[in-house]
């Protein structure tokens, strides 16, 4: 008997094994010298025919069947093999990343151990009684340190109208739901909601909730666990990410596969877990580019979700204050061809009002002024309220470059196409695309000058100058101001994320400063001003997406502003710019996120651009741009000598190849080419047909030091 299963090898390998194996079923076979996990595949036509013509006796058997574990479901395996054609993959490269690495390493006797524990885990399980209805809402104007997150008491709390009306509309649609809620509106009550009433219904259903960042959002974590956890019992709720060790992955894995988990709390690779009593797949901050794989296939796990709900028949609710343009556009009123239903909640729980957005003119401050001094004017006061206040600025280190003030030599990278960064703290010069990490040189390597100064800000230099200008300011408690910068240096160590905002939730910190990871999800309480010291920049980039992406961010950290209803209305979001009056900005002081939406898909619809046409983008990379370039444009040309291919070039737009935005990294020359289509089909069958194409242009005599090529489907980041 022989059984099709697939391996990252393009096509389904055929193995032997003794007794028939239900399709699904997980196994371990050989692959060269190595072993590899496996799953059977149905056979495909195609499949059987090929069976005809192989020769049994040079079929190697299957090592091992893991019989312990029931066969990954028909839902499952669908959803790999439409994620793989979609993204233009082979099914098992989808399939094996989707599965966690340690089931290789352990016999059917020791799963089938582990799965008994889970099993026995979950019968114990305590039947809760209905928790009373009451309002856990903190005291207004309670503004005291260490007070635990209100959702940690697990008692039910009052839904406002907004969230009743949400709930109800999400009962009677089959959805896909866009939930479009401020900051605050109380979205995660409406995602918990949904949750308890599906598994007080169903107690054996399963719910998939997908956070953009686990680290970033560890709140959505503590508070599911902190509900789901005292009414079933530890293991109903299961974290899935990549931050994992291999042993804790696979013990997820193994209660949501087996069904003892009743809800999967996970980032991106998530949308894979198998769940066979799957009931609801939730998208939290369904807007964030962290959906987006960008490595193997580059699938997106937020598309993905709403391709699982359909084909398993279930519902998914997707979550923002600032929905993806592709979202928006989706959840148009029906009449208008939207296919999903929006939901609304405008309002602040506790009637708390957005922050008052200020512009300061920096066209009209001193040069070379770093914080405007009515932004400092207003930090200071909140320093002596004793309220905190948040300044980002993206760019992390000390100054961008360093630049010689004689010779105009500059700290670029040997190796790419970038400046290396100045991080003070060190006295190095750091690429952040290769890693390259120097000592600053005491001169200039080219004319030997002492005198080489920074250009530029990162967060650690405005960490420096913010304490400088405070250094008078004292707090209530007559302490002098404590500053804090988060971002990626100073988060390298494990737990010192954690560590860091549990000081600002202490209110041990007066002023953070850092990159955009602290704008994003954090429930902080005692917030009042928030500033983006210098946003410009993304309004004018070539990328057509930077500014959706700048006004999501602002959106965000202005509604991590008076999330306590106590404070909300003298909280701010300062923006310090030299274009204050841009359409971009005039649509954030009014929170107006409807309006900047509508201008941009009108502008959007006038160039043809997504979400009314579809993408995909073929990079590739050599040693020359020469050869990168030259290979894409070979292939280019190929499409149109090739019958499969050139038949569908009436639908689409091949663009020439170009380099990316970043030339060279790590030595390497970065080329890409964009295809366009006003059909997702077109696109679709023309990327199934060039696949060959490409391959065999590979070969040929002028693509040799050609190093490897990849297509992004629905890239991002053009
Ligand atoms: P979002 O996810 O939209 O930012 P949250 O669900 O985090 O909003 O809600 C914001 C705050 O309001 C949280 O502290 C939450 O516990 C609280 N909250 C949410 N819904 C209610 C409600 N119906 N009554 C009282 N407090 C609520
Ligand atoms: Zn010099
Ligand atoms: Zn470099």
């Amino acid at each position: 008997m022989h059984t099709p299963a697939y391996s990252q090898l393009a096509g389904a390998l055929t193995y032997l094994s003794p007794t028939p194996l239900p399709a699904g079923s997980l196994v371990r076979v050989p692959l060269g010298q190595r072993e590899t996990l496996g799953v059977v595949w149905e056979p495909t036509d195609a499949g059987s025919d090929a069976t005809k013509f192989l020769d049994v006796n040079k079929l190697r058997p299957v090592s091992a069947v893991l019989d312990a574990l029931p066969p990954l479901t028909p839902h499952w395996r669908a959803l790999i093999r439409f994620a793989a054609s979609y993204y233009q993959r082979s099914a098992g490269e989808v399939a094996l990343a989707a599965l966690p690495p340690q089931l290789r390493d352990l016999s059917s006797v020791q799963l089938a151990r582990k799965l008994k524990k889970l099993a026995k885990a979950a019968a114990g399980a305590v039947t809760p009684a209905p928790a009373a209805a009451d309002s856990a809402a903190s005291p207004p104007g309670d503004l005291s340190p260490l007070q635990p997150h209100p959702d940690n008491n697990s008692k039910t709390i009052a839904l406002s109208a907004e969230q009743t009306s949400a709930i109800g509309q999400f009962n009677q649609h089959p959805g896909p739901f866009l939930l479009f809620g401020a900051t605050g509106s109380g979205k995660t009550e409406v995602f918990m909601h949904c949750t308890a009433q599906l598994l007080a219904r169903q107690p054996q259903a399963q719910v998939l909730v997908m956070v953009p960042e686990i680290n970033l959002t560890p709140q959505l974590e503590e508070r599911f666990k902190a509900r789901f956890e005292a009414q079933f019992d530890a293991d109903a709720v299961v974290s899935l990410h990549s931050g994992m060790s291999p042993a804790q992955r696979l013990n997820s894995w193994l209660a949501a596969h087996s069904g003892a988990a009743r809800i999967v709390l996970g980032t991106r690779m998530a949308v894979f877990a198998s769940m066979p009593t799957l009931q609801l797949i939730i998208v939290d901050e369904e807007h964030d580019p962290s959906y987006k794989s960008h490595e193997g296939a580059r699938y997106s796990a937020r598309d993905l979700a709403i391709y699982r709900g359909h084909l398993e028949g279930i519902k998914v609710m997707l979550g923002s204050a600032t929905p993806s343009l592709e979202s928006w556009y989706h959840s148009r009123p029906q009449a208008e061809g939207g296919r999903y239903l929006r939901l609304d909640m405008p309002s602040r729980i506790g009637q708390g009002q957005l922050p008052l957005v200020r512009r300061v003119d920096m066209a009209h401050q001193p040069k070379g002024c770093i914080i405007a001094a009515p932004l400092l004017a207003a930090i200071a006061q909140r320093v002596a309220r004793g309220e905190q206040s948040m300044l980002f600025l993206n760019r992390r280190g000390y100054a961008p470059v360093l630049e010689c003030t004689d010779c105009g030599w500059q700290s670029t990278c040997p190796n790419c196409s970038a400046f290396r960064v100045f991080h003070k703290i060190d006295r190095t010069l750091r690429c952040h695309h290769c890693g390259l990490m120097e000592r600053v040189p005491s001169y200039c390597p080219t004319c030997g000058n002492a005198d080489i100064s920074p250009v530029g800000r990162g967060t650690e230099r405005l960490e420096e100058h913010l304490s400088e200008l405070l250094a008078d300011i004292r707090r209530p408690d007559g302490q002098p101001v404590r500053v804090v910068r988060i971002d990626a240096d100073t988060t390298k160590l494990k737990g010192a994320l954690q560590a860091q905002l549990a000081q600002v939730h202490s209110g041990d910190v007066d002023v953070l400063v850092g990159t955009q990871m602290i704008a994003k999800g954090h429930d902080f309480r005692r917030i009042t001003l928030v500033a983006a010291v210098n946003p410009d920049n993304a309004l004018f980039s070539s990328d057509f997406r930077a500014p959706e992406r700048l006004f999501s961010l602002l959106m965000q950290a202005a509604g991590r502003a008076g999330r306590d209803a106590a404070v909300a209305s003298r909280s701010e979001m300062w923006l310090q710019t030299t274009h204050p009056t841009h359409p971009l900005y005039e649509a954030l002081k009014n929170h107006d996120y409807p309006a900047f939406a509508a201008s941009q898909l009108k502008e959007r619809l006038q160039a043809g651009m997504p979400p009314m046409s579809f993408q995909a983008l073929v990079r590739a990379d050599a040693r020359s741009q020469e050869v990168a370039q030259g290979f894409l444009n070979a292939a280019s040309l190929a499409a149109t000598q090739h019958t499969d291919t050139a038949a569908l070039l009436s639908h689409l737009t091949l663009y020439p190849a170009v380099p990316m935005t970043i030339a060279r990294v790590a030595n390497v020359e970065r080329a890409q080419m964009l295809i366009e289509s006003p059909s997702r089909t077109a696109l679709q069958r023309f990327l199934t047909a060039w696949q060959g194409v490409l391959h065999s242009t590979r070969s040929a005599p002028e693509c040799k030091g050609l190093m490897r090529w990849a297509i992004d489907v629905d890239p991002l980041l053009i």
